[in-house]
């Protein structure tokens, strides 16, 4: 393995300040409509390559539409999306292969029920990337050990805990070496013991500089890892701040609603 010299810092990563130019992703005026309800309305939001932005607002807000359309399992009626640039094809293959740049991580843990922990997190860098089986597999357990479960590599996911089937979500999505990882409330489906585990498992990613856009209500993980906290209400950004900042002085009568009710 390739040792790092002590006397060498790690690498600090590109966190917003370090201008590294053009956003990771952009929404530009981003609109999206179910029938008569306006759920996005004229969203702009840029995240920064390192960037960790946690969104927050009441149920019902637009938050899980907005991560569905950032990776385009919801189709957007007006305005723009780029990841790394790039506008999401509407189909095939190219589509497949740009998403694979986005990870997802949602509330429910979409594990494929029939196959082991092992194939859950190969399947898609064999598929998707190209990769051979053996390469895909080494892979793998080196992100089982990363998020703590690799002593459950050749069991199916009903034998594990919901905090540990999570946690395997996570090394698939990261599997596919994504640019951004999207998380729609990944530990509110989960009991109580259970939730620092995960938490845990995505401040280390947070620190590691992964480009993250996190939905949650915990507040701890926002204090501890995000740049930018974003409120959301009706579908629209509200406010935007830096966790301290927003937590203290939250500007808008919604959000100190809505930290009233939470915290
Ligand atoms: P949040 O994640 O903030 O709770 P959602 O993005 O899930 O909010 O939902 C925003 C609004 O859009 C809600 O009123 C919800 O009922 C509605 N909605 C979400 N998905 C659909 C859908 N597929 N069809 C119709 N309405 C939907
Ligand atoms: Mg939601």
């Amino acid at each position: 393995f390739v040792h790092m010299p002590h006397a060498t810092p790690p690498a600090a990563p590109d966190r917003p300040s370090g201008g590294t130019g053009a956003p990771l992703v952009r929404l530009s005026r981003v609109n999206k409509h179910f029938g008569d309800l306006h759920v996005l309305r004229d969203i702009d939001l840029e995240v920064a390559r390192g960037e960790v932005v946690v969104v927050i607002g009441p149920s019902g807000s637009g938050k899980s539409t907005l991560c569905r359309a950032i990776n385009r399992l919801e189709p957007i009626d007006s305005g723009e999306i780029l990841v790394d640039g790039v506008p999401l094809p509407a189909e095939g293959r190219a589509l497949a292969r740009l998403r694979a740049d986005v990870g997802m991580v949602f509330q429910s843990f979409n594990l494929f029920a029939h196959k082991s922990v092992l194939q859950n997190v190969t399947l898609g860098p064999v598929k998707v990337r190209g990769r051979s089986a053996p390469e895909a597999r080494e892979q793998a357990m080196r992100l089982l050990t990363r998020v703590g479960v690799a002593d459950q590599a050749q069991k199916l996911p009903a034998q594990l805990s919901g905090g540990q089937q999570q946690r395997v979500a996570i090394a698939r999505a990261l599997a596919m070496e994504p640019k951004v990882m999207l998380f729609d409330e990944p530990t509110s489906a989960l009991d109580p013991e259970m939730i620092n585990e995960v938490l845990d498992t995505m401040v280390s990613l947070a620190k590691q500089g992964m480009t993250m856009i996190v939905v949650t209500h915990e507040m701890g993980f926002a204090r501890k890892a995000a740049d930018r906290v974003v409120f959301m209400a009706d579908g629209q950004i509200v406010e935007q701040a830096a966790p301290e900042e927003f937590f203290a002085n939250p500007r808008s009568e919604r959000a100190k609603d809505f930290l009233g009710k939470i915290l």
